[in-house]
């Protein structure tokens, strides 16, 4: 990978307010990586392929990320980003709604990285638990989403997207089938293991 070219894409998506994943959220999760073998990535929400880039170090030889995204101008930008920075022979763009994608999909997974519409996260769980393998990881980026999700305020204009985080909370913590855990880095992570 071009670490150079990493940077420069890292550093026009923070100029334009693109929401990559957070410094403090990736350094937490590398340290999680770098102890499991991963074949095969899902990642639900590509923006300009920033976080699939970073996640491609950790792949084994051979092995491949499934990215989706659902807006064309990102997708194109993802793209051309993941062809500078060399991993283009790594991961896969499927262009469209994960909403659609999702239930297409049936080949199992090592890691599944959720990071797109909130609102979604519950269905983006009960897909995940289809498609993850026996000792795979599901992550959830923003589950915390600014505090809103551990507060008791519940008259926010984003109460839909509250609810439905913290309705993934509940249903990953009461899965007899994870083992899970919240980390309170960037935005809130949610790192569930599948027994
Ligand atoms: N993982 C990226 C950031 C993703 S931002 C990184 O850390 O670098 C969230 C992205 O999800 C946005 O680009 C948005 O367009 C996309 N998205 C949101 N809901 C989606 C959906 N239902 N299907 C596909 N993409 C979606
Ligand atoms: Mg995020």
């Amino acid at each position: 990978m071009n670490k150079v070219e990493l940077q420069n894409i890292k550093e026009k998506a923070l100029a334009e307010h693109i929401p990559i994943i957070m410094d403090d959220t990736l350094e937490a999760l590398e340290k999680i990586l770098n102890d499991v073998t991963l074949n095969r990535i899902l990642e639900i929400g590509t923006a300009v392929g920033y976080s699939a880039i970073c996640f491609s170090e950790f792949l084994q030889d051979g092995g491949v990320i499934d990215t989706i995204e659902r807006e064309e101008d990102r997708v194109i930008e993802a793209q051309e980003n993941i062809k500078r920075a060399e991993v283009e022979e790594k991961i896969n763009i499927l262009y469209g709604d994960a909403v659609e994608i999702l239930p297409t999909l049936n080949n199992k997974y090592d890691m599944i990285f959720i990071d797109a519409a909130k609102g979604k996260y519950p269905f983006f769980l009960e897909q995940a638990l289809r498609l993850i393998n026996e000792n795979g990881l599901i992550i959830a980026d923003n589950i915390l989403y600014k505090g809103y999700v551990m507060s008791d305020y519940n008259k926010h204009k984003q109460r839909t997207a509250v609810r439905n985080l913290r309705e993934y909370i509940k249903e990953v913590m009461e899965n007899p089938n994870l083992e899970s855990q919240i980390l309170e880095v960037g935005d809130g992570l949610c790192i569930s293991k599948r027994k």
